[in-house]
């Protein structure tokens, strides 16, 4: 078949990932699809996957994507006629410790939450379902009965015949060599059988991604680790419909295979491959046996399933897989480039997301859109720090090497620090800093006091900084403190245009006179919120926006998509122009007026508001905002002058009992406030009605806006969910997220931050009630599998204008 000179979509790669993307774009958009494999389908990591397929992530939306695979590899085999090899065997995760025990039961309340049933089963049931296992070891399992395994080689087999039923051509033996741009927009692909015209390109190539992406300068993070397994003889007593096996305390998995048992796990000391270009060719290729690195497995396994001791090995599997920094696979539209999009780096769980990443990647690039959030798994969660590949494999060894170590709450990763510090780093460092990490950035998540050891301590209870974050959060709710918040990101948006650009995209009027801040989302066309910031007119034809650390390269490229060609205005990042310094709480005003000139006065400073402010000899542009729910200012100080207004707020505010504040009294603040948090509380499926924002949405001024008409359609029918603020009677409960919101005992939702108000002196979760009448009921909250009982606010628990604290 000659290749043709034109096609409405490319998608590079025929491994699971391109194929199933082919299959989604041919069969649900009728797309005018090519799929260009170098060597044969299959012929990267694909065909050497072990096959286990489980659907439970922590994010829902994942969870989500991952239960679609599963309802896709049911019936595709009716579909296109070829066996898929799916086998809905579930699958059982082993605990041996109190803290690994601990997290299953907080793992079914997540499943739970995300509507799946996962229970928690006792040795003896274990030993019931799978005779062969040594047991006496166990705490219990956690047992997922929709969970299986397949056949990689022939899902993809099958997807790649359904694609052609539907219309795709897919061309073996053809590499793509490169791209022929205009601007930033790709107008051919180049292959080794000539260039073919296209609008889209969607990037599937396996660990070839990261190559094929510089070719368009884009940039896809991964890193190619070996990842190894057995495939044993039969073994006497095994069932063919046993479930698979998790047992992560042991980091080893098992699934059935013709009667004996495929073995693998995941090392703390993994061996990453190349981090150049892979070497050519490389088609249905694995690397040699390391049996002296597969040891720690085997004699772990061997204890586990004895008859392994005696059981042949028929084969080791040592294959290269794409891992990531954070463990997440890669999705979507890449920031760099108007028209190509991902889906690589999939953590040796390509083959469980396969079905539902596919369908997802298809709709983005058809509609421009992602279907649902995809935050966790989106291309633009990195920045130019993962352009570095060292950087990439530091952390993404530590990340595999964590695949099932337990996962403490608020655990930090320890390699790739110290990678961008604020100017105030070594200050706040003697105040006893302990750092956390976002985006390459430094941050301070508590401050230490003399007497107590500066480090985390992890557990699954209360951890060791509970004491001294509740010091912090009073001391804004009392006095005075200061939050180094350099690491937000900043753009200015300039030119005649800008004014009109921006609230063309934005839910909430941000044409208004100089001077004035304007807090606002911006919606997608199904009213979802894609970002949330503050937005503050510095002139006509000048913005200043400020959004959080984690999203600044997500919401560049929305605001960038979104400036058609012929307008008036530009984005430029000034992130690292800018030191931010947030001084909070009542005490504030003394504090900012013993170190300015300026009149901070509320007539002369009214709150959402900048002004140019001068302090210790340097212009600094101060913001009248406040995430903590007390009087302050965000002020944004040129980056060479953060220490010099550190300095002189510090001084002055002694007198007030002043000092640093980290990011944990931050979210306990911001939770007894209930101001939502982007990724978590607002996210693309949830719009501002949703979430209790419809007071910043312009709708009454009949100005056009990106989710208007989405918006108007929900006023007009019913509210799917309503957000609330939960709190607990009990003081000792650990709130997470992910908890399930019971009303009179039905579950209604789940929360989607969890943590403690030391004001209230309770613990305080934010979640979507799914039900008409969210103001009545009995709540309670199902925590770690234990029921709660719970009360559900509408209003902010703590609300200082009136003076008022609710309980
Ligand atoms: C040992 C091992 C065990 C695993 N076990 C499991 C498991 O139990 N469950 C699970 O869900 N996952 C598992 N995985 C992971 C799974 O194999 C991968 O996540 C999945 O196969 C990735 O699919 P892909 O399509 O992204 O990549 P690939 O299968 O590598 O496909 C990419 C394709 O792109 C092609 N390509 C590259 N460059 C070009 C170019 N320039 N032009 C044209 N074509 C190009 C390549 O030839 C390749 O065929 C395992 C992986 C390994 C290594």
């Amino acid at each position: 078949m000659t290749l043709p000179a034109h096609a409405q979509v490319v998608v590079i790669g025929g491994g699971i990932i391109g194929c199933s993307t082919a299959y989604h774009l041919a069969k649900d958009h009728k797309a005018n699809v090519v799929l260009l494999e170098q060597g044969k389908l299959t012929s990267g990591s694909t065909w050497h996957a072990a096959g286990l397929v489980g659907q439970l992530r922590s994010s829902a939306s994942i969870t989500q994507v991952l239960k679609r695979s599963v309802e896709l590899y049911k019936t595709l085999e009716a579909e296109t006629g070829l066996a898929t090899g799916w086998k809905m065997t579930g699958c059982l995760r082993l605990a041996t410790t109190d803290d690994r025990w601990t997290e299953f039961k907080r793992l079914a309340t997540t499943a739970r939450s995300f509507g799946m049933e996962m229970q928690l089963i006792s040795p003896a049931e274990v030993k019931a379902m799978w005779p062969l296992m040594e047991t006496s070891d166990l705490i219990g399992a956690s047992w997922l009965p929709t969970d299986g395994q397949a056949s990689p080689s022939d899902i993809t087999q099958s997807l790649a015949r359904g694609a052609r039923m539907h219309g795709a051509q897919i061309h073996e033996g053809i590499r793509v060599t490169g791209f022929r741009m205009d601007g930033r927009r790709i107008t051919h692909v180049e292959t080794t059988d000539g260039a073919i015209a296209c609008e889209t390109v969607i990037n599937c190539g396996g660990q070839w991604a990261r190559e094929i992406g510089s070719m368009a300068g884009i940039n896809v993070p991964l890193q190619p680790v070996k990842h190894q397994y057995i495939v044993t003889e039969k073994i006497v007593g095994l069932a063919p419909d046993v479930p698979t096996i998790r047992d992560p305390d042991r980091r080893t998995y098992f699934k059935e295979e013709v009667g004996g048992l495929v073995m693998g796990g995941y090392e703390p000391d993994p061996i990453a491959w190349t981090t150049g270009d892979i070497p050519r060719p490389f088609e249905f290729q694995l690397f040699d046996d390391d049996w002296e690195h597969f040891e720690q497995h085997l004699t772990e396994a061997i204890a586990r399933v004895p008859a392994l001791e005696t059981a042949g090995v028929r084969q080791m599997i040592n294959g290269p897989e794409s891992f990531t920094p954070d463990g997440n696979f890669i999705l979507g539209a890449a920031p760099e480039c108007a028209n190509m999009y991902v889906g690589a780096g999939f953590n040796a769980f390509g083959i469980a997301s396969a079905g539902g990443a596919g369908w997802a990647l298809a709709e983005w690039a058809m509609t421009g859109e992602a279907p649902l959030d995809l935050w966790v798994v989106d291309i633009r969660r990195f920045s130019s720090l993962h352009c570095d590949r060292e950087w990439v494999k530091e952390r993404t060894l530590e990340a595999y090497g964590k695949h099932y170590t337990v996962a403490f709450p608020h655990e930090e990763f320890e390699t790739g620090r110290n990678r961008i510090v604020s100017p105030l780093y070594d200050r706040l460092k003697s105040h006893g800093a302990v750092f956390g990490s976002k985006l390459g950035w430094e941050r301070p998540n508590w401050f230490a006091s003399p007497n107590i050891e500066a480090r985390d301590v992890y557990s699954m209870g209360r951890q060791n900084w509970f004491g001294p974050v509740g010091d912090e959060h009073r001391l804004v709710r009392e006095k005075v403190g200061l939050f180094d918040q350099s690491s937000f990101a900043k753009y200015e948006v300039t030119g005649k245009g800008a004014a009109a650009v921006l609230n063309a995209i934005a839910a909430n009027n941000v044409d208004k006179p100089v001077g004035r801040l304007t807090y606002t989302q911006l919606l997608n066309s199904r009213g979802g919120i894609e970002a949330d910031l503050t937005m503050a007119r510095l002139s006509d034809d000048r913005f200043y926006i400020v959004t959080g650390t984690g999203f600044r390269t997500h919401d560049l490229a929305w605001i960038a998509d979104h400036i058609l060609v012929d307008a008036d205005a530009t984005i430029t990042d000034v992130t690292e122009d800018y030191g931010t310094l947030s001084l909070m709480g009542p005490r504030a005003r003394d504090v900012l007026s013993a170190v300015t000139t300026a009149d901070v006065g509320n007539a002369a400073f009214p709150f959402g508001h900048i002004r140019i402010v001068p302090i210790a000899g340097h212009d600094v542009r101060a913001l009248r905002v406040t995430y903590v729910g007390e009087l302050g200012w965000e002020l944004h100080i040129p980056l060479a002058a953060t220490g010099d207004v550190f300095d002189a707020l510090m001084r002055a505010g002694a007198l007030h009992g002043i000092r640093p504040v980290g990011y944990r009294a931050l979210e306990s603040l911001r939770l007894e406030k209930g101001y939502r948090a982007w990724g978590s509380d607002i996210t693309p499926n949830d719009t501002p009605f949703e979430a209790g924002l419809g007071w910043a949405v312009k709708l009454k001024s009949n100005l056009p806006f990106l989710g208007r008409e989405a918006l108007v359609a929900q006023l007009n029918g019913p509210q799917r969910k309503t957000l609330a603020t939960l709190t607990t009677g009990r003081d000792d409960t650990v709130l997470l997220g992910r908890e399930t919101i019971l009303r009179n005992g039905d579950p209604v939702g789940y929360l989607t931050s969890g943590g403690y108000g030391y004001t209230i002196g309770k613990p305080i979760g934010l979640g979507y009630i799914r039900h008409p009448d969210p103001q009545t009921g009995t709540y309670e909250l199902v925590v770690a599998n234990e029921r709660v009982a719970a009360e559900a606010h509408f209003a902010p628990l703590y609300d200082p204008e009136n003076l008022r604290v609710k309980a």
